[in-house]
């Protein structure tokens, strides 16, 4: 299988996309065609493990990776997951679930991806005979920093470096990258919003020049954002394992049509539903859900991407982003591959902030997509009515989610359509958000609201966010946007 770039021009194997992350003219790579699950594979999958399921979604698309590799790198990955289920399904009532993708190593449903990624990227060099050393780039909105820096810690030959908006990502975020153990990794907050921090990234990777300065020290850079392939493909496969899993709990049968809810920042997670439909799982719907950051609300009801308008900082702040990078991957989709009409919509996004589909294409995306938004009071409401109606908690990304497939509940009442409810976050690493949602206290101090958190609610604390409070604090510089590659100089040596 071979992947080629949005905006054109370039065709490499899934190996070297991943190397890569980003194409040559700044696109993203996406496969040349979805392969297909057909009634067989989805029997075969029936009866197999997460780790097994996972490893089978990966090589339809990277078939030039070992397969007997692929599953060992699947199953020490979600060895590493709390519990025997890496991603439980929790029925909420009939016909509404929730996909609990945080049970990784750090918590967020980053480590889905972020266990596998380091196994995909090493043998990736290994595959396209690159000797060089990896240094992996990450702009983070707070969870897939800390998921990089666990993933790849110590990882031989790759480096990595987080960078992380300094007012913009959660306490319990933010202590969590700082304190970081590793002889490979570096941690460094930039000053501004999440999109600044993105952007700046993005163009440490288009710039030829920075790429030349690396080469000189032995040094090829690479992405673990939700830009890179080797991100998005271990995601699509817990879309086809909870669809088994409703299957084989006997909640629908084989064939039955099934609705999605994410909450959504970059469009990655949901992006990654919609491979899987393409794949032919069969999706009915996927909502989209936001926070007041409601870019793509707007962009699904009236075909406009527009980010000119006020960023706001929420109780969300893994999804307080305007610039949704994976959303390129959908627009090259539904301009029937139109590369050179992607490219220009990107370029006018970058001049403009606002780029217009047309009515056919907003069709199309209707098709499958509809979107949402909950703003602040009604994430509460919703985090505070699930738990007072079946005592179950969820975190406020995932509260948006919900109040999203509330409201279409409600608008579609005859809908028997099962709904599954992407859960991306443990609430334990929100802890004052979602303890002022579940019992209206405020506490400032991430520890106290886990403990009071924990006496509301009696749900157990994952062991990684207890231990945070006696890490030493190993990272502590911040800088201005136009130094963040001075730093990379300063860290590679
Ligand atoms: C990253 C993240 C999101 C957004 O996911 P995207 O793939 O960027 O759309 C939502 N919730 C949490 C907790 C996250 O960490």
């Amino acid at each position: 299988m071979y992947f080629i770039s949005t905006r054109g021009g370039e065709k490499v194997t899934g190996a070297a996309a991943i190397v890569k992350g980003l194409s040559d003219n700044g696109g993203l790579y996406v496969p040349e065609q979805f392969p297909a699950m057909g009634e067989k594979d989805m029997q075969a999958m029936l009866t197999m493990s997460y780790p097994e399921r996972a490893a089978y979604v990966l090589k339809a698309y990277l078939d030039e990776y070992d397969e007997a590799e692929l599953l060992k790198a699947c199953e020490q990955a979600y060895g590493k997951f709390e519990g025997n289920d890496p991603c439980p399904l929790v029925k909420i009532k009939d016909g509404t679930y929730i996909l609990e993708l945080f049970h990784g190593p750090t918590c967020a449903f980053k480590d889905m991806a972020l266990t596998v990624l380091p196994y995909l990227l090493r043998t990736g060099c290994d595959i396209s005979g690159i000797k060089e050393d990896i240094l992996v780039l990450v702009a983070t909105s707070g969870d897939t920093g800390k998921a990089a820096l666990e993933g790849f810690r110590d990882a031989k030959g790759i480096k990595v470096m987080v960078f992380y908006p300094d007012e913009g990502v959660s306490q319990m975020q933010k202590l969590q990258m700082c304190t970081q153990e590793g002889s490979n990794v570096n941690v460094v907050a930039v000053k501004g919003n999440f999109d600044d921090c993105q952007t700046a990234v993005k163009e440490i990777f288009n710039s030829a020049e920075c790429a030349a300065k690396l080469k000189e020290r032995g040094i090829l850079l690479s992405s673990a954002n939700s830009i890179n392939f080797g991100r998005l493909a271990p995601q699509i496969a817990y879309y086809f394992s909870a669809y088994l899993d409703l299957v084989s709990s006997e909640q629908i049968a084989m064939g039955d049509a099934i609705d999605f809810c994410v909450p959504t920042g970059n469009f990655g997670n949901i992006l990654a539903a919609y491979y899987a439909k393409r794949m032919g799982l069969p999706v009915r719907r996927l909502h989209c859900a936001s926070n007041m950051n409601n870019v793509l609300t707007d962009f699904l009801a009236k075909g406009e991407y527009n980010v000119n308008r006020e960023f706001y900082k929420t109780t969300s702040p893994s999804m307080d982003i305007l610039v949704s990078s994976n959303l390129e991957r959908l627009l090259f989709e539904i301009s029937d591959r139109n590369s050179t009409l992607t490219a220009e919509r990107m370029a006018a996004l970058k001049s403009e902030g606002v780029y217009r589909i047309t009515k056919q294409e907003q069709d199309k995306i209707a098709e499958t997509f509809d979107g949402g938004f909950a703003d602040e009071d009604e994430v509460v409401e919703a985090v505070y009515d699930l738990f007072c109606d079946t005592g179950y908690t969820m975190d406020t990304h995932t509260g948006c989610a919900m109040k999203v497939a509330n409201d279409w509940a409600y608008k579609n009442k005859k809908d028997v359509t099962p709904m599954v409810i992407v859960s991306t976050a443990n609430p334990y690493k929100f802890p004052q958000d979602v303890l002022y949602c579940v019992t209206g206290n405020d506490v400032r101090d991430s520890f106290k609201g886990i403990k009071r958190l924990h006496a509301a609610t009696a749900m157990a604390v994952p062991k990684c966010l207890a231990n945070l409070k006696d890490k030493p604090l190993r990272f502590k510089t911040s800088v201005t946007k136009d130094k963040m590659f001075d730093e990379v100089l300063k860290f590679i040596g």
